[in-house]
């Protein structure tokens, strides 16, 4: 039975992810806020190979401060983002909390850029946050 499944609003696009989830935490950088609509983006990291991806998706790539070139993949038809990837390091795809119908395994590890989080979201205080990327 696979770990994770999910799937877009509009359902043409779906996932399995049969391995162990990689990491997982909340990002609060402008870029997760502008692409989700969203206070903050949930993130679990599941490996490439542990992921079987049904529908087709459209990319958007864009490149951030660390001079990587990171991958925004998603529903053409209902727009939904899927899967989030960096070129810059291979072989491991985000998936986005609010697609995954598992809800019980998505408990985030960290926050990360709470440099720029909404002054309205209120932080787990029992994980570790970060203003930027921990390096
Ligand atoms: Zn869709
Ligand atoms: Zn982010």
């Amino acid at each position: 039975m696979p770990k994770l499944t999910g799937n877009c609003l509009c359902g043409a696009v779906s996932f399995e992810a049969n391995g162990d989830i990689q990491m997982q935490g909340n990002c609060h950088c402008t870029d997760c806020q502008q692409i989700s609509g969203s206070n903050f983006a949930t993130l679990l990291f599941v490996k490439d190979k542990d992921l079987k991806i049904t529908g087709e998706t459209k990319r958007f790539e864009h490149s951030v401060d660390s001079g990587n070139t990171l991958t925004k993949d998603f529903c053409p038809t209902c727009g939904s983002q899927m899967f989030g990837g960096n070129i810059g390091r291979p072989g491991m795809t985000a998936l986005k909390a609010g697609s995954i119908n598992e809800k019980d395994l998505i408990a985030p590890q960290f926050n990360v850029y709470v440099s720029s989080k909404t002054p309205c979201t209120i932080l787990d205080e029992s994980i570790p946050a970060f203003d930027k990327m921990p390096g």
